[in-house]
């Protein structure tokens, strides 16, 4: 059975559910051993999930956001690692969709070859610019020489590249001030990827540093120009939330079940119905609705809209990950003081969801830079 076989949301959710069991159970020992969770990223190229964000005109299923983020956020509920690793692969296919801003025939090729099972991510950040949404110039340059393109440097966080098979990689264009974004295959010489990912958050996520050392590609494989002021609203960043909602979601079923199952001598029964405990697994679930109301209301409304509408959900985008990502990380703290002291244990994962958590306040959009919009829409929503 594939997800292609499945055309309600509900069958497909049940078909991830099962999945994400799967990945739960080796979710603690590829978070101890460091290791790149292989398994269930092949599970997932098995399932035909990797190809659900492909254009329909390109063979592909065309789902809507709200059922990448619904998929998405159950597959965190399984493992925040995959979660997070599979979702810039399915999130980049739908916003090139979406936006159409490759060249046609490229896109179609690389349409073709998702379909087949490829995977790609984007390389942007660099220890010298830190988040790349600060507007930093990255060090990676290009070159054009004889017709193509010569790329050199070195990025960090490279998520999922032990299985990556393309690299949109920004980079410098030499002797002018422009960025750009290139597509880069794997195969090419003088790529590599060094084993850097030391985190002590996602470890499963394995986001190495990339290498590139005089690495030639075709000069159409430019896929995108970054011109000053041509950001636009990214729909399909939300991802991240759905990945933490799923983190916190996994948290607060674990405190639930242990607190119905936990019968300390001091008690008849089990500390689920003691007063402070139903206190916090009220204010988890009070918590959880909220957020998972307000994501999967600006997914569909994301859905629902025109281009030009789109262009002004950047706010409630960025309003969204910032109350999730901060959402998540308050559940995962209630669901450990629900437990106790075991949740500190090694053999605990809520340990693991308390250092998994904490990776969304590190990924796009910043805090600070979404407060900061918020502040602009409050005020431009006043003016005169
Ligand atoms: C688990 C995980 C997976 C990731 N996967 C990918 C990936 O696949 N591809 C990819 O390209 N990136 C990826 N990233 C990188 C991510 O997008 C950020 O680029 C990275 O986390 C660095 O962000 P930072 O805020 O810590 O760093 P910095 O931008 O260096 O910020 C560090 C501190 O300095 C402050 N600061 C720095 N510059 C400014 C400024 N101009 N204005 C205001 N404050 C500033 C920040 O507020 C912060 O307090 C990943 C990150 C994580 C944690």
């Amino acid at each position: 059975m594939k997800f292609q076989d499945l055309p309600a949301l509900d069958d497909k959710l049940a078909m991830m559910d099962e999945l994400a069991r799967r990945f739960a159970e080796r979710a603690s020992a590829a978070d101890e051993e460091n290791r790149f969770v292989y398994e269930n990223i092949e599970d997932l190229k098995q399932s035909g999930y990797t190809s659900l964000t492909v254009p329909a005109e390109y063979g592909g299923q065309d789902i809507s956001l709200y059922e990448m983020v619904r998929l998405q956020e159950k597959i965190a509920e399984g493992d925040g690692s995959t979660s997070l690793s599979i979702g810039w692969h399915m999130g980049i296919m739908k916003n090139l969709a979406e936006k159409k801003m490759w060249e046609e025939g490229l896109f179609a090729h690389i349409c073709g070859e998702v379909l087949n099972g490829a995977l790609l991510n984007g390389a942007s950040t660099e220890r010298q610019t830190g988040s790349p949404t600060r507007g930093g110039k990255p060090q990676t340059t290009a070159k054009l020489e004889g017709g193509e393109w010569i790329i050199s440097g070195r990025k960090t966080f490279t998520t999922m590249s032990p299985v990556l098979d393309y690299f949109i990689v920004s980079a410098a264009i030499a002797d002018s001030d422009d960025k750009a974004g290139f597509l880069v295959p794997r195969k090419v010489a003088g790529l590599h990827i060094e084993e850097t990912w030391d985190s002590i958050a996602m470890r499963g996520s394995g986001s190495h540093d990339l290498v590139l050392d005089k690495v030639r590609i075709p000069k159409h494989y430019l896929v995108e120009r970054f011109d000053k002021g041509s950001r636009r609203a990214n729909g399909w960043l939300l991802h991240i939330p759905a990945c933490y909602m799923g983190i916190a979601q996994a948290a607060q079923s674990y405190a639930v079940s242990f607190a119905k199952s936990y019968s300390p001598n001091s008690i008849e029964g089990s500390i689920i119905d003691l007063p402070n405990v139903q206190q916090k697994i009220g204010e988890m679930e009070l918590e959880l609705m909220s957020v998972r109301t307000f994501l999967y209301e600006v997914a569909r409304r994301w859905d629902e809209s025109s281009d030009d509408e789109r262009e002004r959900l950047s706010p409630a985008l960025g309003a969204v990950k910032l109350k999730v990502t901060n959402t998540a990380i308050h559940v995962v703290d209630l669901a450990m003081r629900v437990v106790g002291a075991r949740s500190l244990s090694a053999a605990n994962p809520l340990q693991r969801y308390y250092r998994d958590v904490r990776a969304g306040l590190h990924n796009p959009p910043m805090d600070d830079t979404t407060i900061q919009l918020l502040a602009r829409h409050a005020s431009d929503r006043h003016d005169g």
